[in-house]
């Protein structure tokens, strides 16, 4: 409705209506009270016969909101209970307002429902007009009234029965947001309740005034004993100063929310008396003008155990290791020196007294300077692997290019009688120790000659930049490998063949491995389908190294 340019002043009654109405609204808890009292405030100011409000149901249908209002209630008893009987739907006036969301009347109602229409006439009730109540845009519901003749038009009258309606929807509007609040607490709720964490609040004076299920659990003490009591009872003495600390620097920070502590800093104090480790973070709320903490807490006293338990197994195994490649340095080291001299005694025997030696004593001699030989390579490979660990260099960039030249300068016989062809492509510079990836070149390349088939030696080291790393690898057309053994050979002392096959110790593969784990990459071997093997490894690309 468009206001005239000169609107008539409004009844004085409207205007108190107004004020009982809007007063209504905003103290009302219920929509059922706010309701009533609009039904009948309008019936007071207006001398109308009765009201009644219906609602739009959320499936979308009107329905009584059984709330119903009469100026004289024994008169229209009889109306009230048919209109009680009749559904929403054929309440025509109700109805067509909801729908269409204007006001409506009807000055005739003997020619509504027929029950009704009887009701009405006895009640000596005539006439109605209904108003619709908004929600925003949306028709949230209907107020209607009855009366014995269509009242005299009054200037304002509508607009004031459309802001009833519109006083009315706000209260709708309100019991829809508490509504939706309460079944987001009751979920915030139930889901705080069964956390296994526990969550404590506590106000400015550091009382508890939260204290979930999972604390209980946590903490041993319920919540009615700790409700109201200071925070300290869960904290171990000792710490209590320094939480006090924390919470009120954290206070001042402009950060909501924030881990506390480091690993291991945050403590808790069961009830009975245990101290446990705990991961917790805080967070912080200002509630009705009041500051919240809340943490949220884990004991985490298994995991640090089990933390503590591995810390202490990687301590052991890593002296352990220690000590065993102690014992096999000074073992090889120790061994060599009586073994030279069974070495040298034997051929000084073989030198001196070989005319008086028969055939056979000689056969002999050679057996045993073959067996001391074989002893020497053995104690010195060892002494190479038990150094791997204990005597590394330090890590460096290295051109990979200049060790392998040297590695195959040191091989340069072998490869010269076994006619091989070496080829390879650009190595990259990378970080490590030159003398150890010497160590592996060499063996790779060293193997690679050795193992070879019928035909001419052929061997490619390459290099491939894969991701953050550099995949190593060294071609050969020997013997190959079979993948069952693919494992086993980098195991020390683990060969494929005997000594007469081919001469060797079964430790430089393990030599290997273990210098490039030592680098931070993995070695293996495959079989490509044309024939011999290929070993890779793999070393960390370092920035500087690009
Ligand atoms: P060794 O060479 O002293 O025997 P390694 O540890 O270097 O010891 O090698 C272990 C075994 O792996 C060898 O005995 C051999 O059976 C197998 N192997 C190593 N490299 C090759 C290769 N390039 N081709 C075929 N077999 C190989």
């Amino acid at each position: 409705m468009t206001p005239s340019p000169n609107p008539p002043p409004l009844d004085p009654a409207l205007v108190r209506l107004l004020q009982v109405v809007a007063v209504a609204a905003n103290e009302s808890t219920s929509l059922e009270g706010a309701l009533r009292t609009c039904l009948q405030a309008v019936c007071e100011h207006t001398g109308w016969a009765a009201g009644h409000a219906l609602l739009v149901q959320p499936g979308g249908e009107l329905a009584s909101a059984d709330v119903w209002h009469a100026a004289d209630p024994a008169r229209t008893r009889e109306f009230h209970a048919a209109l009680h009987a009749t559904p929403a739907n054929g309440d025509a006036l109700a109805a067509r307002v909801a729908r269409a969301g204007e006001p409506a009347w009807i000055t005739d109602l003997s020619a509504g429902h027929a029950a009704l229409a009887e009701a009405a006439a006895r009640a000596g009730l005539h006439a109605a007009a209904a108003f619709p109540i908004r929600v925003g845009h949306e028709t949230a519901g209907v107020l209607e009234f009855f009366f014995g003749q269509a009242p005299a038009p009054q200037p304002g009258l509508l607009e004031v029965m459309l802001s009833v309606g519109t006083q009315v929807g706000r209260v709708i509007e309100r019991a829809r947001a508490e509504e939706a609040l309460r079944s987001s607490e009751a979920k915030f709720a139930g889901i705080i309740s069964i956390s296994s964490d526990a969550i404590v609040s506590v106000d400015e004076d550091q009382r508890i005034i939260f204290y979930n299920r999972g604390a209980e659990n946590t903490f041993g003490y319920t919540a009615d004993e700790v409700m109201g009591e200071r925070l300290e009872m869960l904290l171990p003495e000792g710490s209590r100063a320094r939480h006090e600390g924390q919470v009120r620097e954290f206070g001042a920070s402009p950060v909501p929310a924030r881990r506390m502590g480091e690993r291991g800093q945050i403590t808790g104090r069961r009830k009975s008396g245990e101290i446990f480790p705990a991961d917790a973070s805080i967070s912080k709320l200002d509630l009705g003008g009041r500051r919240i903490y809340t943490a949220v807490l884990r004991d985490v006293t298994e995991r640090v155990q089990a933390e503590e338990a591995l810390a202490r197994q990687a301590e052991e195994l890593a002296r352990s290791n220690a000590e065993l490649e102690q014992f096999a340095y000074v073992a090889s080291h120790d061994l060599q020196e009586p073994l030279r001299m069974v070495a040298s005694y034997t051929q000084l025997l073989a030198r001196r007294y070989g005319d008086r030696l028969d055939q056979d004593a000689h056969e002999f001699i050679g057996y045993a300077v073959d067996g001391v030989q074989r002893m020497q390579a053995l104690i010195s490979d060892l002494l190479a692997y038990s150094r791997v660990g204990s005597r590394g260099g330090t890590m460096e960039r290295t051109e990979l290019e200049a060790v392998l030249r040297r590695s195959l300068e040191a091989l340069r016989t072998a490869i010269e009688e076994s006619g091989a062809e070496i080829t390879h492509d650009p190595l990259p510079p990378v970080t490590g120790d030159a003398v150890q990836l010497g160590q592996v070149l060499q063996n790779l390349v060293a193997n690679a000659v050795k193992f070879r088939g019928d035909g001419q030696p052929r061997v490619h080291v390459g290099a491939r930049r894969a991701g953050g790393e550099w995949v190593i690898s060294v071609r050969d057309n020997g013997i190959g490998i079979a993948p069952e053994y693919a494992q086993r050979i980098f195991v020390i002392f683990q060969r494929l063949h005997t000594r007469a096959e081919y001469p060797g110790t079964g430790i430089g593969l393990s030599i290997c491995k273990k210098i490039v784990e030592r680098h931070g990459g993995r070695i293996w071997v495959e079989s490509p389908p044309e024939g011999g093997s290929v070993f890779y490894f793999t070393l960390p690309a370092t920035g500087e190294a690009e």
